[in-house]
């Protein structure tokens, strides 16, 4: 990976810290969306990094009813940990629970993914 000056303006440093080598010298390249250590040159993909909302995963119970852990990483792309840790906070809110390994919406959760979904529309 070359460095030119003219590339400079589409990188901004992101608050990342690299798996690799643990730098946190972690640019963003806004034209491919990916992560790029300026140090050791690991390149952090958009996928690896993709974050999971509460909403999203709150969107995705309401349409299907229920969804097991693996369903619902593959509809979100999310990786393990940034999923489970959503799923694991939506428990905690009482949102969601887990039933013999699908996950459902709690009537709490619907009505919070209703007043989300308001809020989305700008009511
Ligand atoms: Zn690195």
């Amino acid at each position: 990976m070359v460095f030119v000056m003219s590339h400079r303006r589409a990188l901004r440093f992101a608050k990342t810290v690299c798996p690799i080598c643990g730098s946190k010298e972690v640019a963003r390249d806004d034209l491919k969306g990916d992560l790029l250590c300026t140090n050791c040159g690991h390149i952090i993909t958009r996928r690896e990094t993709r974050a999971v909302g509460k909403f999203e995963v709150a969107q995705h119970l309401k349409r299907e009813g229920k969804l097991s852990f693996k369903r619902l990483q593959d509809i979100t792309n999310a990786s393990d940990d940034r999923l489970f840790g959503v799923l694991q906070s939506m428990v905690n809110m009482g949102l969601i629970e887990e039933f013999q390994g699908y996950y459902h919406l709690t009537k709490r959760g619907q009505r919070w993914y209703r007043q989300r979904l308001g809020q989305e529309w700008g009511y």
